[in-house]
């Protein structure tokens, strides 16, 4: 009996929720063990990894573009979609890209006008 497919998205996120790095595939609709899921999250570790070789020495750190949590306390997590196929979910995932690119742009735009970092924005 073929199983039933769903996409996911695995993200990076620091304890504030803010979503840094996210990648959608599919994976069994209910298998947590499936195999895809830990090559999703290993995709996503690499992208940290880039992120962390980017830090010359420990004069610099890196952290959350929005609240600057550092990088060591950011999180992985998959989530499940209602969608079946990426192609199915393309619109939605786009449009969840563009809320997150506004968001940023939002915070960065306050960061600068008060010229320091804003307060942790309540998740939703
Ligand atoms: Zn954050």
């Amino acid at each position: 009996m073929e199983k039933e497919k769903r996409v996911w998205i695995a993200q990076a996120l620091c304890p504030a929720r803010h979503v840094i790095v996210a990648g959608a595939y599919e994976a069994d609709a209910e298998d947590r063990t499936d195999p895809a899921h830990s090559i999703a999250f290993e995709e996503i570790d690499r992208e940290l990894d880039k992120l962390r070789s980017m830090i010359p020495s420990k004069v610099m750190t890196i952290g959350c573009p929005v609240c600057e949590a550092p990088i060591d306390s950011w999180g992985i997590e998959a989530q499940r979609t209602k969608f079946k196929t990426i192609e199915e979910a393309t619109p939605e995932l786009d449009r969840e890209t563009e809320k997150i690119k506004a968001c940023l742009f939002a915070h960065r735009m306050l960061r600068s006008m008060k010229g320091k970092p804003p307060q942790n924005p309540a998740s939703n």
